[in-house]
């Protein structure tokens, strides 16, 4: 009786479950609980075949347990399961709030993003959500009692689960290998956001390629290059690149957008390039990639890395550059240059819990010129639209377009207010950009000022349930890819350097362009020339006066 009752007792307290079964329930669990986008995604790509559809539930179904079943061995099967479902939670989260893609792009991103950044993304909402999706069915399975069979008889078990598995997959996928191929041809996002698997696939190619690229050493580019020296009105020529982040064309009122979010910018006599595509649709691939020789169909992460860009060829040409960063780094693009990392400096004129609003960076602009002595590039890398948090990205007084979501849980917020925030930050980028061009200006006496601003990518406002940024090119939104450039350039430099402004505005409205041109044009408009030198990739090239024209080499 007293036996009983303790077996009993401890029956009651930690229920036992065979290891298989455990991960047949564990299976079932992700699938249903944390794949809505996945399943959604293929229901609506198999519509027509319901067959099919089926036959892929059946497959990826059976596929998963036999991948769950691989796990299941003593001492292995708890933490392999937990590890399954806590990774699934996290990522079902931000596929089903955000319609953000876990891939090898989108880890990066969030390897290389900062605390104060990724801050913004823990709300308590994902909180709660990862406690009851993720964290109580791990307390279950630590709860349980797993049986596991004698050794020999196990592996026989695990082998027969995973052969049937396996069979069925192979059986599903053959009957429908045609319907199969042409679904995912034709959307080549199906399988992108099946939890846990594509999550943990990334992770590890991810960590892969940083392992190979470690070590990698950039090879010089450039080297030959030289300032041509057309220009001689004895003032040094001075570039600001200001790098945006974050910004899309959608929203820039030069660009035709309904709301006023460049009204300082409209009174500064800038040229407008409306049609301009990015290179990635994140920072870590645009960044890289834009400062780099290669267009976006040559760049890789790999290739950045391996050869030396922009910054460099600059400082082959004994043009001084310096980069002041408010925003995430610099990619590696800036590691033979002079870089600050400004967010540490937590001026409170500017900076709050980590992060700094971009007039920190107009604030550093007066000291910097002061050192000009000859021709230079100041690159200035904003934090400019980065969300979610948008209302922390602009002070009280660019508060104009209300009511403003004042929170980083979209969810909390109507459309409307999401959409004022973020032209807020628009608004704000805008003044910061002019504030530049004044610096410029005021100095007209001792410097030819020219100033360049683009963005890194755009951002998804909730435009068909998709927010931020980072989707896959390829099936990304023209929000995401399409970024506003403008150029500003002092009236004695456009004269003494034979740039043609009224040209320029016409060919900026009328043509494509992208951050492929972003290379070869700042070369131009700084008279450097390279055998690397691309002038058809050049915007300034056909606005030239024939005698300042730079040829390549
Ligand atoms: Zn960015």
């Amino acid at each position: 009786m007293n036996d009983q009752t303790k077996a009993s007792g401890r029956h009651f307290v930690r229920p036992a479950i065979g290891s298989v079964t455990l991960c047949l329930i564990a299976t079932l669990y992700v699938l249903l609980v944390t794949n809505r986008m996945f399943w959604t995604k293929a229901y609506g790509y198999f519509l027509a075949e319901p067959a099919a559809f089926t036959a892929f539930v059946i497959g990826i179904s059976a596929a998963m347990m036999g991948i769950f079943t691989l796990f299941s061995a003593k001492y292995l099967t708890k933490p392999a399961l937990i590890f399954f479902v806590l990774v699934a939670s996290v990522s079902s989260w931000f596929n089903d709030q955000f319609g953000v893609i876990i891939d090898k792009e989108m880890i990066r991103n969030a390897a290389v993003s900062t605390g104060a950044e990724s801050g913004h993304l823990i709300t308590t909402r994902f909180i709660t959500y990862v406690l009851l999706t993720g964290i109580v069915p791990s307390l279950i399975i630590c709860w349980v009692r797993i049986v596991h069979r004698p050794i020999l008889k196990k592996l026989a078990w695990n082998t027969a689960v995973i052969l049937a598995c396996s069979a069925v997959f192979v059986v599903a996928g053959t009957t429908f290998y045609k319907t199969y191929a042409g679904v995912g041809r034709a959307h080549r996002d199906l399988m992108d956001t099946l939890n846990p698997v594509i999550p943990i696939a990334s992770a590890v190619r991810y960590t892969i390629d940083s392992q190979r690229d470690a070590n990698v050493v950039a090879s010089p580019l450039g080297t030959d290059a030289h300032k041509v020296g057309v220009v001689d009105n004895g003032k040094p020529r001075v570039t600001i690149i200001v790098a945006g982040e974050t910004a899309r064309a959608q929203d820039f009122s030069l660009g035709g957008y309904g709301k006023m979010t460049n009204p300082e910018l409209a009174k500064r006599n800038v040229v407008y390039f409306p049609n301009t595509s990015s290179c990635g649709t994140a920072t870590a691939t645009s960044i890289p990639c834009l400062f780099s020789v290669y267009t976006r169909g040559e760049y890789t992460h790999r290739k950045g890395l391996e050869t030396e860009n922009l910054l460099d060829v600059l400082t082959h040409a004994k043009v001084d550059v310096t980069w002041l960063d408010n925003d995430t780094g610099s990619y590696d693009v800036t590691d033979r240059v002079p870089y600050t990392y400004l967010p540490p400096s937590a001026d409170p004129r500017f900076c709050k819990d980590g992060e700094c609003r971009d007039e920190i960076l107009v604030d550093k602009v007066d000291g910097w010129l002061d050192k000009v002595k000859g021709d230079s590039v100041l690159v200035l890398h904003q934090l400019g639209s980065h969300g979610p948090a948008y209302y922390q990205r602009y002070p009280e007084e660019f508060r104009r377009f209300r009511p403003d979501c004042r929170s980083n849980d979209f969810s909390s917020c109507s459309q409307e207010e999401i959409t004022n925030a973020y032209d807020n930050t628009i608004l704000y980028t805008d003044h910061v950009v002019s504030m530049v061009i004044d610096k410029l200006k005021q100095r007209s006496g001792s410097i030819s000022g020219a100033v360049l601003y683009f963005s890194d990518h755009g951002e998804s406002l909730g435009e068909n349930g998709i927010y931020l940024h980072g989707t896959p090119y390829i099936i990304a939104p023209a929000q995401q890819t399409q970024v506003p450039m403008l150029f500003w350039m002092a009236d004695d430099l456009a004269k003494v350097g034979g740039f043609d402004m009224a040209c320029l505005s016409k060919q900026a409205a009328q043509g494509t362009h992208s951050h492929d041109n972003i290379f070869h044009s700042v070369l131009g408009m700084m008279d450097v020339s390279t055998k690397v030198y691309d002038p058809k990739l050049d915007v300034f090239a056909a606005c030239r006066a024939p005698s300042n024209k730079l040829a390549q080499n």
